[in-house]
This record gives C-alpha cells, sequence and structure tokens, in this order.
C-alpha cells in the first residue's frame, strides 16, 4: 500500500484511477519533436502491400468484392448522435465495426501481419513475385506450401478471429489461445473454420504468454505477438491514408480551423497506436488523438502518464482488470506502442462500464447503428474537449467491433443499456 501512496504523490490522478473513478489525462508530451522509429515510408510500404493482395483477397472473402478486395469501411456522420450528446462540430463514426472479414478494427492489422508472412514464405520458394497477380494464392499449390507452417496468438477474441479466419483460409494451420473472458460464439466461430482453439481459466497476459511459449518450441510456427509486433502496428497505420481520401471526398478539411479530433478505444494499445501514428504522420499537427479505456483496465494510461509502459500493470494500482468491453480487458500494454506514441496521443481518458451499454443503445435508437460495447468507448470523448469557439471541429469516434456479434447477444447488450439508462 506504501507503494500506491508514493505512486500517487507522484501522479495524482492514479488517485481516482486506482479507485475506478473517471478520469482525464492531458499528455504533457504531446506534440514534443521526437525521434520516431516508422516513417511515412513504412505506411506507404503497408499500403503497396495490402494493394498487392487485394486480388487474392477478393477471390477468397467474395464480401470484398464491391471494394475490389481492399478491406475498408465507410466513414458515416452520425447526426442524430451528435444532437443527442449535445456535441458542438460534426460527428462521424468510423465503421470498423462492419470491416469485411473480420468485423473489427483486428481485420487491419491481424490481416496485414499474415499476408506479409505468406508473402515472404512464397517468395522465399520462388512461388511469387512482387508483379504476379496475388489472386493465384487461392490455388491448392499454395495451400499445400502454407499447410508446412503454423501460426499461433494469444488473445481476448476479436484478433484470435481475425488471424484465425485469414490464417485458416490461406491454408496455415493455426492455433489460437483465449482468455477465460472470450465470447464462445468466437471459440465457436474459429472451431468451425478448423481452427485449433485452446482455452484458459486466465487473462489476457497468460494466454498470450502460452501461445508465445507454445511456439517458440515450434521453428515452422509463427507468433503474433499483440505485445510487441511491428506488423500489426503498421496494418493499423495504413489506415491513415484511406481516411485521408475519405475526409477529402466528403470535404472535411483538416487545419488550424477545423480540428479534427478521434477517439480510440484502446486495449493493448496496437490499434489506436498504429492508426494515431498513421494519423499524424499523414494528416499532420491538427488531427488530435485521444484514447479511450475502462476504468478497470486503464493499462495504456498508466504506462504513457508513468513512462513505465510495459513495466506497469493495472494490478499494481489495485485494479482487478475486469471489464464487460471485450478487447480492452489488458492490465499490461504493449511494449512497442507507448513509447513509439507518447508525443503523438494528445490524452487519454477512462470510461465507465455502465455508459458503454448506455451508448450503445443510444446509438442503435438514433441512426440504427449497432457495435458491440467496447466500440462505444469513443462516445465519452467529445466530452473532454475543450473547443475554441472560433473553430469548427470534427469528431471521429472510432467503432472498433460489432458486426460479427450474434443477433441475441446483441439484443442483451440493448437490453443492459436500457435497464441502465
Ligand atoms: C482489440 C480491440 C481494441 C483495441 O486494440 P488494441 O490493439 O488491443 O489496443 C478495441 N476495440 C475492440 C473491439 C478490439 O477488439
Amino acid at each position: 500500500m506504501m507503494e500506491l501512496e508514493a505512486r500517487i504523490k507522484e501522479w495524482p490522478l492514479i488517485g481516482p484511477m486506482s479507485e475506478y473513478r473517471e478520469i482525464y489525462w492531458g499528455n504533457p508530451r504531446y506534440g514534443q519533436k521526437a525521434q520516431l522509429p516508422f516513417t511515412m515510408d513504412d505506411i506507404d510500404d503497408a499500403e503497396a502491400r495490402l494493394k498487392r493482395f487485394a486480388p487474392y483477397i477478393k477471390k477468397a472473402f467474395p464480401e470484398t468484392r464491391e471494394m475490389g478486395g481492399i478491406i475498408e469501411s465507410p466513414l458515416r456522420e452520425i447526426p442524430e448522435m451528435a444532437k443527442a450528446l449535445n456535441i458542438e462540430g460534426r460527428l462521424f463514426l468510423k465503421c470498423d465495426s462492419h470491416l469485411p472479414v473480420s468485423g473489427s478494427v483486428k481485420a487491419r492489422g491481424g490481416i496485414y501481419e499474415i499476408l506479409k508472412l505468406a508473402e515472404a514464405i512464397a517468395m522465399e520458394q520462388g512461388m511469387l513475385s512482387l508483379t504476379d497477380d496475388y489472386g493465384k494464392l487461392t490455388e491448392e499449390s499454395f495451400r499445400r506450401l502454407f499447410s508446412q507452417y503454423s501460426v499461433a496468438v494469444g488473445s481476448t477474441g476479436n484478433l484470435g478471429l481475425s488471424i484465425g479466419i485469414i490464417s485458416a483460409k490461406l491454408g496455415f494451420k493455426v492455433t489460437v489461445h483465449m482468455s477465460a473472458d472470450a465470447r464462445q460464439w468466437k471459440k465457436d466461430r474459429l472451431k468451425e473454420r478448423g481452427v485449433t482453439v485452446v482455452e484458459y481459466e486466465d487473462d489476457y497476459q497468460r494466454a498470450v504468454a502460452e501461445g508465445r511459449a507454445a511456439a517458440e518450441k515450434d521453428p515452422s510456427c509463427h507468433f503474433v505477438d499483440d505485445e510487441n509486433s511491428q506488423d500489426l502496428f503498421l496494418g493499423y497505420a495504413a489506415s491513415a491514408k484511406r481516411l485521408q481520401v475519405q475526409l477529402e471526398r466528403q470535404h472535411i478539411s483538416v487545419d488550424e480551423q477545423h480540428p479534427l479530433f478521434v477517439y480510440l478505444p484502446c486495449g493493448v494499445g496496437g490499434a489506436p497506436g498504429g492508426i494515431t501514428f498513421g494519423l499524424k504522420t499523414v494528416l499532420g499537427p491538427h488531427v488530435h488523438c485521444i484514447f479511450a479505456e475502462p476504468t478497470h483496465a486503464p493499462c495504456m494510461t498508466l504506462g504513457m502518464m508513468t513512462g513505465l509502459h510495459d513495466r506497469i500493470s493495472v494490478s499494481d494500482i489495485g485494479l482487478d482488470g475486469r471489464t464487460a468491453a471485450d478487447g480492452l480487458a489488458v492490465g499490461r500494454p504493449s511494449k512497442l506502442v507507448g513509447n513509439v506514441v507518447s508525443t503523438l496521443v494528445q490524452g487519454c481518458y477512462t470510461v465507465d462500464d455502465a455508459k458503454l451499454y448506455r451508448y450503445l443503445k443510444l446509438l442503435w435508437d438514433e441512426e440504427n447503428i449497432q457495435i458491440e460495447p467496447s466500440a462505444c468507448a469513443g462516445f465519452e470523448g467529445p466530452v473532454h474537449m475543450l473547443i475554441n469557439e472560433r473553430y469548427s471541429p470534427t469528431h471521429i469516434v472510432w467503432a472498433t467491433g460489432g458486426s460479427m456479434v450474434p443477433g441475441d447477444e446483441m439484443e442483451r447488450y440493448y437490453q443492459r443499456g436500457a435497464e441502465l439508462v
């Protein structure tokens, strides 16, 4: 306990955080100059790879045909929701909840990492070159090749879903190590596709550790390391150029008079971190990214605030890490991300689980859009923004998941929201 008091003395916000109260942390290092380990070239490289794979994705996942095999989601204005929440400026929803293939933001990073792996293996075998039509990856000879390799990942659910689906489709042997909080329907979906699912009584960190240990014993196994992966990070970052085009199409300027605020639900930090790096690199100083975490598991807030990153866990300040927000129940932040984005994130806030259900219901009622509870964490963001009245801000709430949630489960979420109003 002494240690907690000492921490509160140094970082006073840890006081309310340790009591599960909501906080907003403004990042004092925001906007400082820093040497980043990635550049625009890395984003361009990721985007070019996703384009090379488009003919494959189009063939393998017919639901992407209309988009030419590019896995992307709409940017939708939600004016009724803006009215209901009394938000100043325009409010948009980035509908990664409805991304094709796996219905969550993990369809960006997770799929990218496995495509990159498949490309490297096929090229090493002399079966693929940069100028080929990647549509040929659906052929049996490639499935046979990939079946000699395996993929493993530890996940609370959505990452496992994304890695499992794409790996199994390419022909890899794939094992998903799932934590206790993962939903049954996610496990069922994976098993249906021939994915091996290993379940743990324990939390996410344990599932990742077990997955890593199992993979280390097998040299032909690629472990997707959610706590440390550059490929995941850059897969998320590639979203930025696409968003830039969507903003232009909808005539949304991003400049001093028109700041853009982006609210990103945060678990281990990879998805919001990669998207933030991408947006700051592509759109510059007038886009402001804010991370949203549950009051029970504010690991990135804690890691960035203290500068301890993965050397501090929410249990170190007495929190239980339990939340209804799938994907956000993470106790310790990524080793990679906190350092990279520590000057790029404007701030972080925490939100009570009950509010997530209320936002879920409100979005359903006002806009007839259904997303999962964790994906609603961004709606609390605009409340925290002090906006100069001479400016016209745009707000984007990044909806990180939902379209694969079974209907009856979604109904229960809605009921929960109705009870909590
Ligand atoms: C994974 C996930 C996030 C957060 O991504 P991290 O990389 O873990 O920070 C947010 N929302 C949903 C629905 C997710 O599945």
